[in-house]
């Protein structure tokens, strides 16, 4: 069966279904084909977006984070 390529939508490279990255949000699919170029994409994304409509997921994603960082933490037998 033939492998289905995929186009990265920053750099223009192609790559195979199975490598790379699809992003698939608000109706929209981006294929990036590297993290490098997934961290460009969503960089810009960022800068671009309404901080109105950031701020929520951003607050949420940092609270989940800590939260994670909090129970890693080792805890100090005396
Ligand atoms: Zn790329």
């Amino acid at each position: 069966m033939p492998r289905r390529y995929y186009t990265c939508l920053v750099c223009g490279r192609k790559f195979p279904e199975g490598q790379g990255i699809i992003l698939e949000k608000a109706g929209r699919i981006v294929h990036l084909h590297s993290k490098r170029c997934a961290y460009k994409f969503l960089r810009l994304v960022l800068e671009r977006i309404d901080d109105g409509c950031a701020k929520p997921a951003i607050d949420e994603v940092i609270e989940e984070f800590e939260r994670i960082n909090r129970e890693r933490r080792p805890v100090k037998v005396i």
